[in-house]
């Protein structure tokens, strides 16, 4: 039952509470794990940042920075925004920390809240938090490409979450000219069917076309797709890049389909895009979107530097898994000790001690309860044994254990017990 409070948590945010916790924290344990095993390092950053580096880096006419930064004037009057998203952070973090000096390529990963003003809804919220990884610096392999796809999905894997897709597209690089000339190409067949398109896209036929793909608009899907399309206008390189992406993809046995649609909504991006769909999750079901930005260093100042990366939703994640039934969350407690009298206290005491030590968890009721009504108590938290101490268990030193599941009980002195609380206890 919820209580109205005086205060509630801004729209768009909310509260993240245990037991479900214990899910986020085993998400980001298995994506630390599986990232380590390709060799990155987790990087931690401010939380906001100079309004100017994400108007540079993200692109002052996207959505995000022109729509949805939380920005605001510091004392000095410099402008200030809560990060929307992490990758100019981290190129921000590259350059200043004079990470290019260190063995090529950097691998940094980070965890943690992001911020747009967006529409609430389910699976998008003003606050939401991302797991990402960003590879800077040495060389652009399509190789690389292919291997940080191939994390993500190998830690897709083991969170078991069911129903991924990973669509993937090239986009061109505009130091070739490839991507100019195509969205050029977009440009003129766009306004062509200008007055079919609703007032957002009419306004980035001139601001940013190629946005125009990722319409969601109903009514604009059958016009869309009759645009031209960004494959058959890529230059020899990049055409001999997208081909060796896939062919590295396919030799590391990752399976994914192409969307000649999926540009992404930042502009840094270049070449590689890819994002991955998940189960569960109705309109808003990318889990994650990423790709190469090779210039993305360079403009705010640093070296010519190769980068690619991804982001995964977080919240998303958590929400395909609780729908697709792979969530399940650790028991309450391992034991309940249940004590009646004050020798029994004293042994419960020391008992809690020695098995929160053991790693164990333990509930330990602060005032007396009679047996009956702490085998109730414990049942309602879930705990898988009860441990009962009255008179008679401390004067033989022995404690008596209670399956909670299926009510048997055994005494036990105190090393076997914890033995055998050890082998039963909830991963
Ligand atoms: P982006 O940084 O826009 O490339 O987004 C990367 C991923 O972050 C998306 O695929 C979503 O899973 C997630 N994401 C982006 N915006 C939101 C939001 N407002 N609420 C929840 N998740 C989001």
């Amino acid at each position: 039952m919820t209580t109205k409070s005086k205060f509630q948590a801004i729209k768009g945010t909310r509260d993240l509470l245990p037991p479900e916790t214990a899910l986020w924290n085993r998400v980001e344990q298995i994506a630390r794990e599986v990232f380590a095993t390709f060799g990155f390092g987790e990087i931690r950053m401010p939380i906001f940042e100079p309004t100017e580096l994400f108007a540079r880096a993200v692109g002052a006419d996207t959505d995000v920075v022109s729509k949805e930064m939380y920005s605001f004037d510091d004392r000095d009057e410099t402008s200030i925004s809560l990060r929307p998203e992490a990758t100019a952070s981290v190129c921000r973090a590259y350059i200043e920390n004079g990470m290019q000096q260190l063995p090529q390529p950097v691998k940094l990963y980070y965890t943690g809240p992001m911020f747009r003003r967006e529409r609430p809804q389910k699976g998008r919220y003003r606050q939401f938090y991302q797991i990402g990884a960003e590879v800077l610096g040495g060389s652009d392999a399509p190789a690389i490409d292919a291997e940080v796809i191939q994390m993500l999905m190998t830690f897709f894997d083991k969170i078991n979450l069911a129903g991924t897709r990973l669509y993937i597209n090239s986009i061109g690089h505009s130091a070739d000219n490839c991507r100019r000339a195509y969205v050029e190409k977009l440009r003129a067949a766009l306004q062509n069917v200008k007055d079919n398109l609703g007032a957002d896209s009419q306004r980035r036929i001139d601001t940013n076309p190629l946005r125009l793909l990722d319409s969601k608009l109903e009514s604009e899907q059958a016009i869309i797709e009759t645009l031209p399309h960004i494959s058959d206008h890529l230059c020899d390189d990049c055409r001999a890049n997208y081909a060796a992406v896939k062919s590295e993809l396919e030799l590391r046995g990752v399976i994914y389909k192409e969307n000649w649609r999926l540009v992404r909504g930042l502009d840094y991006y270049m070449r590689t895009t890819f994002e991955i769909t998940a189960q569960g999750l109705g309109s808003q079901n990318a889990v994650c979107g990423g790709g190469r930005y090779d210039g993305l260093v360079e403009l705010l100042g640093g070296p010519p530097t190769k980068g690619i990366g991804f982001a995964i939703g977080e919240d998303r994640l958590i929400l395909s898994l609780q729908e697709g039934g792979n969530a399940s969350l650790p028991q309450g407690r391992d034991v309940y000790i249940a004590w009646m009298g004050q020798r029994p206290y004293a042994a419960a005491v020391r008992a809690a001690k020695n098995l929160r030590k053991a790693g164990l968890s333990v509930e330990l009721p602060p005032c007396e309860l009679k047996f009956s009504k702490a085998l109730g108590q414990a049942d309602k938290i879930g705990a898988k044994f009860a441990l009962i101490l009255g008179d008679n268990d401390v004067a033989e030193g022995l404690s008596t254990l209670k399956n909670l599941a299926d009510g048997t009980q055994q005494k036990l002195s105190e090393p076997d017990l914890i033995a055998f609380l050890q082998q039963n206890q909830s991963k």
